[in-house]
Order: structure tokens, then sequence, then C-alpha cells
């Protein structure tokens, strides 16, 4: 289904977010003040605009609270993320995406209305200190301090060849197995008589401390 998305902030984050949007040919308005920066996403997005979102008159002439989702792409200066994105609130945008900075910056964004508030930098950073430790996590999101989603890669003889069934990963882990990829092929929300084959990549939701206990059995 086709959306509306605006972008306010065109640096890495911001141009990352226009550029697969705009490839998932959804419709995109791109919006900085950096004439540069709005130059080169022109060609991509649907509308690309030189402004500086600061000015709610701009944002209304714009009608910002039409949009279906709105991502607050500035990072640096948190003042302008923070008034920007209490004014597309305040424009009666009904999904907000914001980045923070730091944790204070991150409740600040929350207690004034932004439906989701990421930290790239800090997830990302995370991501990679998780694979780093843990080779067979392939994807790691915390969902909050003590939910996870993970995506884990089946290389022990003690879970290859058998189905979900078999190994059930809920009742020794606490986990939910919410797909399998085997090779290209993805299966979502498989059966108790799917069977794990060597390399799978498994999709798991449950405690953090269950997919790392799930982790230390693969790595045994
Ligand atoms: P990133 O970390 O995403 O690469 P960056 O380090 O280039 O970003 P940021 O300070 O995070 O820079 O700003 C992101 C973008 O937001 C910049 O291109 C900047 O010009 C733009 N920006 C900053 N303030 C405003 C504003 N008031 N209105 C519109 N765009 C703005």
């Amino acid at each position: 289904m086709k959306q509306n998305f605006a972008v306010i902030g065109l640096g890495r984050f911001g141009t990352s977010i226009c550029r697969v949007l705009a490839a998932e040919e959804q419709d995109v308005l791109a919006i900085d003040v950096n004439e540069e920066r709005v130059n080169t996403l022109a060609a991509v997005t649907t509308q690309a605009i030189v402004a500086d979102a600061q000015d709610e008159e701009t944002l209304r002439s714009l009608e910002i609270g039409k949009f279906d989702h709105v991502i607050v792409a500035i990072g640096k200066n948190i003042q302008a993320n923070i008034l920007v994105t209490l004014i597309v609130k305040e424009l009666g945008v009904p999904d907000i995406t914001a980045k923070a900075e730091n944790d204070t910056h991150a409740r600040v964004l929350k207690r004034i209305g932004a439906d989701q508030v990421v930290h790239p930098e800090r997830d990302m950073g995370a991501r990679v200190a998780h694979h780093l430790l843990s080779p067979n996590i392939l994807n790691y999101l915390a969902i909050n301090d003590d939910v996870t989603m993970a995506e884990v890669k089946m290389t022990s003889p003690e879970f290859v060849g058998k189905s979900l069934t078999e190994l059930s990963f809920h009742q020794r882990f606490g986990l939910t197995v919410i797909a399998i990829q085997h090779g290209d092929q993805v299966t979502v929300s498989p059966a108790g008589s799917d069977v794990v084959q060597l390399n799978d990549e498994l999709s798991v939701v449950g405690p953090t401390k269950a997919v790392d206990k799930l982790n230390d059995q693969m790595t045994k």
C-alpha cells in the first residue's frame, strides 16, 4: 500500500530512509536546510524542498499534518529536533519517528508525543558488538530492557535435523520461533513439523536471557 512519508533532515540517516522508501515506491517528501543535500535527493524522492523545518508556517504550507508518517532525522541540533517533533505533533501527524542523540533526549521526544524514538548509532553499535561476541547471532533487536528479537544461525548438531516440536524452544528456553530462513527461502510462523537444517537462520523472540542461553547452547 502506498503511503506518504516526510523525512526532515537529510544526513546519512535521513537520506538512507528516503532512498529505501523511494525504492519501495512510496511517496516521499524530503526536507533540509542544506540545498546540496536536497538536490542530491531531488531525483529520487517525490518532492525535495529546501526549508527550515523549525518554521511552523512552512510546515503548515506543506500540509505536513496530512502525511501518514513523519521522520525527524535532524541529529546534532537537539533543540531543532525537539521543536520540529513538537510542531509536527501539533499539526496532527498520526505517526512520528524521531532520532535521539542520547537517553535524556529520547525521554523528551517520547514525552512530547513521538511514536517511535530511534538511536541509530547506539543500536547499530550494540548489534555489531553482539555479533562480534556471538557470531551465531546475526541480528539483534532489543524490544525493551528485557525482551529481544534475534536471528540465530543453527550450527550445533544438537539442533540440526530436528523439528521445532522436538526442539521445543518454548519449553526449553521460553522463546517463540517466528521465522526460519533456509537460503533465500523464508518460512514465517513455521509449523512444529518444520525441520531445522544446518546454517538455517531462526528468528526468535523472548527474554534476552533466553536468547543468550540459546546462543551459549549453539556454541557449546
Ligand atoms: P547523520 O548523522 O544522519 O549523518 P549529520 O551528522 O549530517 O546527520 P545532523 O546534525 O544529524 O547531521 O543533521 C541532519 C540533517 O538535518 C542535516 O542535513 C541538516 O542540514 C538538517 N537540519 C538541521 N536542522 C534543520 C532544520 N531546522 N530544518 C531542516 N533540516 C535541518
